[in-house]
């Protein structure tokens, strides 16, 4: 029988201080599925340098130099996580029959990459690697993605909790899933909408390597802000119903203000004047405001730019050769 080439894709921004024992540990994990004949000893790690502005290329370059297993991308600029990501999953796809993702930080457990494969060998086309706890990640973290997951399940977008971009893929699915051709990628939300047979394995997330954390909340509120956005037109729907019920409550207002006119003969009414006045201004600069995003976004879709560029790619052409006769 056959064993499946794998591909292990890590994006890579300013990870210089993670980077070799990163590679170390994947590497080893690879040598023992290989050594176990989980997977072909034509397997790769697939390392995406997003823009780093650091050392971090320069590490990538000297372990493909040495290692025949290591494959490297180099995008042009900074694209963020999911567009480097996406960079590493298209190619991947090309030499693969089943990509794992995960960060380079190791704070998703690699342990359980072999659990992974073995769900893959039983037949699963995706593998959902979710978060058993969530301990090492400050309480402000932990509480804004609960808020996060229960409003996605909210606007019905059918997420898997506690799930980042820690999975693996079979080639189909991930075939499937790159058909998907938005300029905004949220990957997580995607692959449940591919479908195919999928399964979860559980894990324990630790505490980041070294290194800070690539998302600061400005980056994390709009990743979550595109999640929602390019998922769900919901939002639109509640300004419809929001200018609805504005509109029935002003209606029984003006009776009460006609009512409060001809039955007693007060002038008042500066107050209630306003606060309707702020009031509906507010509700529609803020309706403007949603409506413009979701337009901003078409506007950015039907450009059609490129989601990543390439600037050098560094590629063991032998082995690959292998596998395309
Ligand atoms: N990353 C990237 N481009 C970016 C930001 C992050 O490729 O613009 C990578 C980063 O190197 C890491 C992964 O995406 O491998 C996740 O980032 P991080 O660990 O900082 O996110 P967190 O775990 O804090 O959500
Ligand atoms: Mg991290």
């Amino acid at each position: 029988m056959k064993l499946p080439i794998l591909t292990i894709v890590v994006p890579c921004y300013n990870e210089e201080e993670v980077f070799e024992e990163t590679y170390k540990q994947l590497k080893e994990i690879l040598r023992d599925l290989i050594d176990e004949k989980y997977v072909s000893n034509t397997s790769k790690l697939l390392f995406v340098n997003d823009g780093s502005k650091d050392s971090t290329w320069e590490k990538i370059t000297q372990a493909y130099l040495q290692d025949d297993s290591v494959h490297g991308i180099k995008l042009a600029r900074n694209f963020g996580h999911q567009k480097a990501l996406l960079a590493g999953l298209e190619d991947a796809v090309t030499y693969s029959d089943c990509v794992i993702s995960i960060d380079a930080d190791l704070q998703d457990d690699v342990q359980v990459i072999k659990e992974f494969v073995i769900k893959y060998l039983e037949g699963y086309d995706v593998v959902y690697g979710v978060r058993d706890s969530r301990e090492t990640d400050t309480a402000f973290k932990r509480s804004t993605a609960l808020g996060f997951y229960r409003l996605m399940d909210k606007l019905g977008l059918p997420l898997v909790n506690n799930h980042a971009d820690y999975r693996l893929l079979s080639k189909r699915a991930l075939e499937a899933l790159l058909q998907f051709k938005e300029t905004h990628l949220f990957l997580r939300g995607i692959v449940p909408l591919v479908g195919f047979k999928s399964t979860k394995v559980y894990y324990d997330r630790k505490e980041r390597l070294a290194g800070e954390s690539k998302y600061p909340l400005k980056k994390m509120l709009s990743f979550a802000f595109d999640g929602i956005t390019s998922f769900s037109i919901k939002p639109i729907r509640l300004i419809t119903v929001l200018g609805f019920s504005a509109s029935f409550i002003s209606l029984l207002a003006a009776i009460y203000v006609l009512y409060q006119k001809f039955a007693t003969d007060t002038v008042s009414g500066w107050a209630s004047v306003m606060i309707s006045i702020w009031f509906i201004g507010g509700l529609l600069l803020m309706s403007i405001g949603l409506i413009g995003e979701y337009i901003g976004k078409i506007y950015e879709e039907v450009k059609q730019r490129p989601r990543y560029i390439v600037e050098e790619s560094l590629f063991h052409e032998s082995k690959v050769d292998q596998y395309m006769k």
